[in-house]
């Protein structure tokens, strides 16, 4: 039977010649126990940190096109250097971009997404018996410009691989030892998850647990594709992302996550009549500004202030649209805050238990915390708050809803 594995291996993974060969030892057992195998790879260590840096020395706004062609080249490096460390331990290889790999996308520079992969040239390849080894993170829109996929979007570039080629699973290989209860550099006690579903691991995603790009759950989901999360470092079983994880006994709460890259935008005395909003909304729609919590209040006077969160890097353009926006609306003003986070807590197990909204807000009080906006979905709780209180956050919550986790549910 005809068994592919991807595998993708994140930057801190790659950092170094010497991790890069570690990478190809790891692959070259994979190869042996399986028909094929597609390694997609991310820029190594910092690179893509220091190109966006590189670029901000020459000017203060990078166009997005070209921002594009300098990020993809960290993933572009790295591939054909894992294709040569295979290749010296005598193991056939063939590194391709993500052109070459097929990944088709829109042309929202920056933030683009997957519309098609076509995969010929890929199980061309594993067909003559080449380990396949893809530049992560980009891809090409139809006229042939080069897109990046949002930061972290190597995980997705593997997801949808192994979604094409009809892999049986697809392997994210990092820095941690799978999903933690929270972010284990933060909270230390944070524990690893024997598996979790893909809503889960979305919402967790979607609001912070940077250890999988939200983009990469949802394709999983979408095909059923299981994503096994698991350390680079060491051979820990790691966590498994898939349709039924075990639900007898369910811990209430899975995890705790938490943003940083948050700002809060409030418009101040908006008329109170229809269209305001969706003028408002529209213009980020055609901006590709996306926006998060959106509050608006009973209105006093016929007025009402509008607020809604975003991310902290999309801050400076959705300003440009709001400036250009009060005069239409006739508001009196806005107001920008940057120093901001959020702070979630997700589970299944919300569904339909109020109480644990209300230990969540007991334990920021206790632990001196204010809450600045709330949101809620049917399995997540999401508070903003100020920034310099996210951590403490972030340890409340933890201690009250994971600090005695049961071993079942771990690995
Ligand atoms: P990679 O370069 O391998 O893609 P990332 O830095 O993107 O790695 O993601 C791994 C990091 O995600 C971890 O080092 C950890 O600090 C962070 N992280 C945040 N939340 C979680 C969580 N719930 N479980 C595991 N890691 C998490
Ligand atoms: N190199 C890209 C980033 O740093 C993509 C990735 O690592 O997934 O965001
Ligand atoms: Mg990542």
């Amino acid at each position: 039977m005809t068994e592919y594995v991807v595998q993708k291996y994140g930057g801190s993974s790659v950092a170094t010649p010497e991790l890069i060969a570690r990478v190809a030892e790891r692959v070259q057992a994979t190869r042996e126990s399986c028909t094929g195998v597609v390694v997609v790879v991310s820029a190594m260590g910092d690179t893509t940190d220091n190109l966006v840096s590189l670029a901000h020395q020459i000017t203060d706004d990078p166009p997005s096109r070209e921002m594009d062609m300098l990020l993809s080249a960290g993933e572009t490096i790295t591939a054909p250097l894992l294709t040569m460390a295979l290749a010296a331990r005598g193991i056939k290889a063939i590194a391709l971009s993500g052109l070459q790999a097929g990944i088709r996308t829109s042309a929202s520079h920056r933030k683009a997404r997957i519309t098609d992969v076509v995969p010929l040239r890929v199980l061309d390849e594993l067909a003559r018996g080449n380990v396949v080894v893809v530049a992560g993170f980009q891809g090409a829109t139809e006229g042939m410009d080069i897109t990046t996929l949002g930061r972290g979007g190597s995980d997705t570039s593997a997801v949808a691989i192994a979604v094409a080629i009809g892999a049986s699973s697809c392997e994210i290989y990092t820095d941690v030892s799978g999903v933690h209860t929270a972010d284990p550099r933060l909270i230390p006690e944070a524990r690893p998850l024997a598996d979790i579903s893909y809503e889960e691991m979305l919402e967790l995603a979607a609001v912070g647990a940077r250890v999988l790009h939200p983009r990469a759950v949802e394709i999983g989901e979408v095909y059923g594709m299981p994503i096994l999360v698991r350390s680079a470092f060491d051979q820990s079983a790691g966590t498994l992302i898939h349709r039924s994880p075990a639900m007898e006994n369910r811990q209430r709460v899975r995890g705790i996550a938490h943003e940083t890259d948050v700002a809060k935008m409030t418009l101040v005395h908006v008329p109170d009549r229809p269209g305001i909003v969706a003028a408002l909304f529209g213009a980020f729609g055609a901006a590709n500004i996306n926006v998060d919590i959106i509050v608006q209040n009973v209105s006093h006077d016929g007025t009402t202030d509008v607020s809604f969160t975003l991310a902290e890097t999309d801050l400076c353009e959705a300003e440009k649209v709001v400036a250009e926006l009060v005069p239409r609306t006739g508001a009196s003003g806005y107001e920008a805050s940057a120093n901001i986070a959020t702070v979630s807590v997700v589970g299944t197990g919300i569904r339909g238990a109020p109480g644990v909204f209300a230990s969540a807000f007991q334990a920021l009080a206790g632990a001196g915390i204010n809450i600045q906006l709330i949101s809620t979905s049917e399995i997540r709780l999401t508070c903003v708050v100020d920034r310099a209180q996210v951590e403490d956050a972030v340890r409340a919550l933890h201690h009250v809803f994971l600090a005695a986790l049961d071993d079942d549910h771990l690995v």
